[in-house]
């Protein structure tokens, strides 16, 4: 594999990544998402449109982000160097913030004057309301009515930012039934709203759309990288959930000579229903429009999955990292409940970061990474703050005062 050519290779015209990906959807959603990739196929290219992203992430998100050397946490662990790349400064305080502020661009080129979506935590929803609301569109999130009641403050963040929260009551009123509401509703008014989906999954354009929007991560860490230490890191970590965070973070590093870990959500074990550690411990499939990997229960349908991390738990991941798993250019990992907590503990202890239980999976490797080599050097994407995770955390394992070294 040449992977200085492989942007140009992947995905295909019609959105695969090798066997992964495509657009498996009813005509009329099929049709609004061709609109779709042919608006972003023009306006990415267009200067005018680069130039306006440039400055909202420069003047309104706070970009570029920095890359921070863990002196103490490394110090802790040995002779290896443990780096952050830190989204959670990123405003809104994660990185979905810099896709959604593409899509909501790419939605007023297209004179649209609303963004669809579904939210499960609540991280998707407040983000695209706050890119709504810096462009003046209307807001629509899909919202299981069980985690509306479990979200209450992210429910509310919405609402300030003057997004419509609809309440879905179907089947177990979660992710998986809001996605179906979203889409649902969506199929009705394509001709004035645009999709706006949570991370690098689902249909063609969005994995390539969400990929190339949340390439800045990884393009702005390899350059910072190399300025603060003459020299690439060793590896480059990022959790895995839907796959947006890791494949910002790894599509700069491709064709470089770096080990890239993705780290995915082992929750309480390996049993089914106790993690979603899709690229792990599932199988090729089909959902929610697309073809990757998937976690299958007996029959054959998504199955039930868990993580301590909200954000990571989906029985499914982005196409493009099934295809880097089946070519090994990434390799995939995962990492516990107790593992992640741990992680999230120390940082905050040793560095002065509480980072989000998400990101404390991709910590929690970098420790184990450091602790195993020699010496070296790693860098992980902190992809959000812990702010949001603060009270569940205290409630369950007190404030850590067993996680020291
Ligand atoms: C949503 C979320 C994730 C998981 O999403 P990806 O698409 O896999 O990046 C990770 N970290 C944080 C902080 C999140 O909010």
């Amino acid at each position: 594999m040449d992977y200085k050519r492989y942007f140009r290779d992947y995905p295909d015209q019609n959105g695969f990544f090798g066997p992964y990906g495509g657009m498996e959807l009813p005509p009329e959603l099929e049709q609004a998402c061709r609109e779709i990739t042919q608006a972003y196929l023009s306006i990415c290219q267009s200067s005018k449109f680069i130039s306006e992203l440039r400055r909202i992430r420069k003047e309104f998100q706070g970009r570029p982000t920095p890359v921070y050397h863990c002196n103490r946490l490394s110090e802790k662990l040995g002779n290896c160097h443990i780096y952050l790349k830190r989204e959670d400064l990123n405003h809104s305080g994660a990185h979905k913030l810099n896709h959604c502020m593409g899509e909501a661009l790419l939605a007023s080129y297209m004179g649209k004057k609303k963004l669809i979506a579904e939210t499960g935590a609540g991280q998707h929803g407040v983000a695209l309301a706050t890119a709504a609301a810096y462009f003046g569109l209307e807001c629509e999130i899909h919202m299981g009515e069980v985690d509306i009641a479990k979200q209450a403050p992210n429910v509310a963040r919405m609402k300030v930012l003057g997004a419509e929260v609809v309440p879905v009551s179907a089947g177990l009123k979660t992710l998986k039934e809001a996605v179906d509401s979203a889409f649902a509703s969506y199929s009705k008014q394509y001709k004035t709203a645009v999709y706006c989906i949570g991370s690098a999954l689902g249909p063609h354009p969005f994995p390539m759309m969400v990929r190339d929007f949340q390439f800045c991560i990884g393009e702005e860490s390899r350059e910072q990288f190399l300025e603060m230490t003459g020299h690439l890191p060793d590896a480059v970590c990022a959790c895995v959930g839907g796959g947006s965070n890791s494949a910002g973070s790894f599509a700069a590093y491709l064709a470089d000579p770096v080990d890239l870990i993705g780290v995915e959500p082992l929750g309480r074990g390996a049993a089914v229903g106790d993690h979603a550690a899709t690229l792990t411990y599932g199988e090729p499939g089909s959902m929610h429009g697309f073809r990757s990997y998937m976690l299958k229960d007996t029959e054959g349908e998504p199955a039930p999955v868990y993580s301590i991390a909200s954000g990571l738990d989906y029985p499914s991941v982005g196409p493009e990292h099934a295809l880097w798993k089946d070519l090994g250019r990434v390799n995939y990992v995962a990492v516990n409940d107790a593992d992640a907590v741990d992680a999230f503990f120390k940082l905050s202890r040793y560095e002065g970061i509480i980072p989000a239980l998400e990101s404390s999976h991709a910590i929690a490797y970098a420790m184990k990474w450091a602790a195993e080599h020699p010496c070296g050097s790693i860098l992980a994407t902190c992809s959000g703050r812990g702010d949001k995770d603060i009270d569940y955390v205290i409630e369950h394992y007190g404030f850590g005062e067993d996680h020291q070294f």
